[in-house]
């Protein structure tokens, strides 16, 4: 029986940390330690993959991500896709993630010809300055640059990754970067407004009461600005953070929120497939050496996950999207009505004008999803 499923592979490794980054890479690795990381992720697609495309056809997404992929030499990056194809056969969306930094005209067209339709190039701003505040190794021409050679490599779905609310970013700021994006023609944008995370340079300079950050009006602002702007160039808002041209949204990550299962491999790569979820060893030279051994990678997430959870996790999950969730999707997979389980919350968000229902589906306001992580929280069951 064919049935739609996902593959992601990790690649552990960037040029250099931004200053924002708490991703599962590293930066600087020797060429040989990318050469035998490549060869274990090769080695685990081979185990993984084959017994998925028995029970389910070949794999509708593939998306590799990081970390950088593009910080490996082309020549890995075609070998780790050809074993993808090898092992899991053609996908209808094969997305590569890309730092601007770290391409070339050659280097994309390898890609392509490896069986690469879709990059997701990450950008963040078009402003130099702003780009050295955030410690990323491009320049806005770079990423020009980079989506030029995309187009001439034969990609013709590309998405751009911007970031909003970044330190002593101003409105002004953002509508430049964003017009500049615009004149890119890009398919679609995800968007994205700085989060300090623990542990990251940001973190310490925040402590330090060294980073300025936009105050809260001032990113309210920007991300208003975003959402009413977005759409009205012709960019949908078709999830919290996503935005695409009509049929160019991402159907890799549409899957995650529509509880798609996927393969997830390499160093760090989380996967879900049969309703298990499961995080793969983090540490890139731990996991070649358990891979090599013929080891387990996998811990699982969720031993004491209980119907109730996946329940929850499946509702949050889909509030992300604009679809929102499809009540009837739900009692096929659950084997009950939304309203025997949420009819209280659903009326109560309904009521502060944060979901909305109709043709059976019930999604987020447009104040909702400024509010997510309220509505998720209220979708929460107690202990
Ligand atoms: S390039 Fe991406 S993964 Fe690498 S450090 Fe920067 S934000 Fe993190």
């Amino acid at each position: 029986m064919s049935k739609t499923w996902g593959l992601y592979a990790h690649i552990p490794y960037c040029v250099k940390k931004c200053a924002y980054c708490d991703f599962v890479s590293a930066a600087n690795a020797a060429a040989a330690e990318m050469e035998d990381y490549a060869a274990a992720l090769r080695a685990e697609i081979l185990r993984e993959a084959p017994p998925l495309r028995a029970l389910w056809g070949d794999v509708t997404t593939v998306y590799l991500g990081g970390g950088t992929p593009t910080a490996l030499p082309a020549v890995l990056l075609t070998q780790i896709l050809d074993t993808i194809h090898e092992a899991a056969g053609e996908p209808l969306e094969c997305t590569v993630e890309v730092n601007p930094g770290t391409v070339d005209e050659e280097h994309l067209v390898q890609l392509r010809a490896a069986g690469a339709n879709r990059l997701s190039l990450g950008v963040q701003s078009f402003d130099d300055r702003l780009l050295r505040v955030i410690g990323r190794i491009h320049t806005a021409e770079e990423a020009r640059a980079a989506v030029r050679a995309a187009r001439a490599a034969g990609f013709d779905n590309l998405s751009l990754d911007l970031m909003y609310a970044l330190p002593t970013q101003t409105l002004a700021d953002l509508k430049q970067s964003v017009n500049e994006a615009l004149a890119l023609a890009p398919e679609h944008i995800s968007v994205y407004g700085l989060i300090v995370e623990e542990g990251t340079p940001f973190a310490a300079a925040e402590a330090a009461g060294r980073l300025t950050l936009p105050d809260e009006d001032a990113a309210e602002e920007m991300y208003d600005y975003l959402m009413a702007e977005l759409p009205a160039r012709g960019y949908r808002r078709y999830e919290i953070s996503n935005f695409a041209r009509a049929s160019y949204e991402s159907r890799h990550n549409l899957g995650y929120w529509r509880n798609i299962p996927y393969l997830g491999v390499g160093a760090a790569a989380h996967g879900y497939v049969d309703g298990v979820r499961w995080g793969n060893e983090t540490d890139a030279r731990r996991y070649i050496r358990a891979i090599r051994t013929g080891a387990s990678v996998r811990t699982p997430e969720d031993a004491e996950r209980t119907a109730v959870n996946a329940m929850e996790e499946y509702a949050f999950l889909a509030l992300r999207t604009a679809e929102g969730i499809d009540e009837a999707d739900f009692y096929r997979t659950f084997g009950v009505s939304i309203d025997a389980v949420y009819s209280t919350v659903i009326t109560q968000q309904i009521k502060r004008n944060l979901l909305c229902r109709a043709q059976g589906h019930i999604a987020l306001t447009a104040a909702g999803m400024k509010l997510g992580n309220e509505v998720f929280a209220a979708f929460l069951h107690d202990e």
